[in-house]
């Protein structure tokens, strides 16, 4: 049976697909400076391609979000050599609390329990920085700029001017144009979950919360999380879904304080403090939550990566690591041949693409799945769901319960990678 996750057969290229070796480099443009793109674009340098990387935006992104980097990113950043910079910025040992609309506390977890001594708590800042500093000098970055035209040929205008490249990846997000000009229209891949996430980074810290605070304010069909992060302002990001009576008339992509405040107007305890703050500082991000599904993610000499290809989106907490590990695995994929004596030896575009995402595919639709399930706990849609939450919470707080499900006996190089503030300590907990 062919499910929509596997690879289709490659289809016939219109241009010669061989790269013979001792041939000139051949050249790659990676469309998007994010994770995804940013790690394809040393890995594929690393392979022997020349590499322009050309980004939207006027210049490097910082802060960002919260990202929880899953271990796979972190084997990949070691792989790309940079790991050292990271650090998370959370406590290992802190405590998640959870509140309530009013402002009751009605959970308090350990977040050893969702620990595993290996993932990073990080902005995605952090991320960028390091393959920022990790990204090789000879490869070029065009901000700004944004291709008007892709072919599956390799053909991209940028600039106003055609230029064939041998390879293109689209490392563009959720929301690709690579992918809307090669593909096809959005919608035929995309599936909603009819959520908003909204992010922002704040300030300072609102209430008398401490660094190393992790709060979770949870009402049916809203939350919103406050991360009081070493060595970095606040993060905060909302989740509600969009169907609620209070979001209706709010256009959360375009006035995103606005309709922050008909959402969450009605909570106590800290979140008119935090509203304030966001209405200060700006939002982030602010988008509707959907997964991308695509039979093949490439065609021709287009690949895409990342949350152009597979976005598992934020609840499936993979995200991040998977557009990291991708865009690593592309360059181990498309090695260029490098000894010109050897006539046998070529580099075969669509068959390294194909054996990449065969690589790739499995661990996207585990996070994919996975994501599907946790939307229902991460945003409980009704009072029923919401008090399941929280007592599921509170058991996995017993001491018990945190020996049984708790991670402390898999934690690995915890020195490794300590978080940033040795001041953080445990966490005592919020005090809103
Ligand atoms: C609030 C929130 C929390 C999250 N939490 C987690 C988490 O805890 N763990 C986790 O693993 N993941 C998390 N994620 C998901 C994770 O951030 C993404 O999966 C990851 O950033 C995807 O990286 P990417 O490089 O594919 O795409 P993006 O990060 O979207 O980068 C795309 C880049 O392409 C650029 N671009 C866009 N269009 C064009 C164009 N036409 N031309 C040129 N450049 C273009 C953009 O400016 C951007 O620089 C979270 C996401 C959100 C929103």
């Amino acid at each position: 049976m062919t499910t929509v996750d596997e690879p289709a057969p490659a289809a016939p290229l219109a241009v010669p697909a061989e790269v013979p070796a001792g041939t000139s480099r051949p050249r790659a443009l990676v469309v998007g400076a994010g994770i995804a793109g940013l790690a394809a674009a040393t890995s594929l340098h690393r392979a022997g391609w020349r590499v322009t990387v050309c980004e939207r935006a006027p210049a490097r992104r910082t802060g960002g979000y919260f990202v929880r980097l899953a271990p796979e990113g972190v084997e990949a950043a070691e792989r790309l050599g940079v790991d050292e910079s990271l650090r998370s910025r959370l406590p290992a040992d802190g405590i998640i609390t959870g509140v309530d609309g009013r402002g009751r506390t009605t959970s308090r977890v350990d977040a050893a329990l969702v620990e595993d001594g290996v993932s990073l708590a990080l902005v995605r800042g952090d991320l960028e920085a390091a393959l920022w500093a990790g990204l090789p000098d000879e490869v070029e970055v065009r901000f700004a700029t944004a291709p008007t035209a892709v072919a599956d040929d390799g053909t991209v205008v940028l600039d106003g001017a055609g230029t064939r490249w041998d390879l293109v990846v689209g490392a563009d997000g959720v929301r690709s144009t690579v992918r809307e000009m090669v593909f096809g229209p959005e919608a035929a891949f995309r599936h909603d979950f009819d959520h908003v996430v909204i992010s922002a980074v704040l300030p300072r810290l609102p209430g008398r919360l401490v660094e190393g605070d992790y709060v979770v304010l949870v009402e049916p069909g809203r939350t919103a999380h406050l991360m009081a992060m070493a060595g970095h302002d606040p993060v905060v990001f909302f989740t509600y879904r969009a169907d609620l009576a209070q979001a209706a008339g709010t256009d959360p992509a375009a006035r995103p304080e606005e309709a922050l405040r008909a959402v969450y107007g009605d909570f106590d305890g800290l979140m008119p403090e935090i509203l304030d703050l966001v209405a200060e500082a700006g939002t982030t991000h602010a988008d509707t939550v959907g997964q991308i599904q695509l039979r093949r993610w490439s065609s021709g000499r287009v690949v895409l990566l990342g949350d152009s290809a597979w976005c598992p989106t934020l609840y499936s907490g993979h995200g991040s690591a998977l557009a990291l590990a991708g865009g690593e695995a592309l360059g181990r994929h498309l090695r260029v041949p490098d000894d010109p004596d050897d006539d046998g030896a070529r580099l075969d575009v669509p068959a390294a693409l194909a054996a990449w995402e065969a690589e790739r595919r499995p661990g996207t639709r585990t996070a994919r799945t996975a994501a599907r399930r946790a939307r229902h706990f991460f945003l409980p849609g009704n009072r029923v769901v919401t008090a399941l939450r929280a007592v599921a919470l509170r058991v996995a707080s017993w001491p018990i319960a945190s020996r049984l499900f708790g991670s402390g006996a898999r934690t690995r190089d915890a020195d490794v990678h300590r978080t940033v503030t040795a001041s953080s300590g445990p966490a005592a907990g919020p005090r809103p």
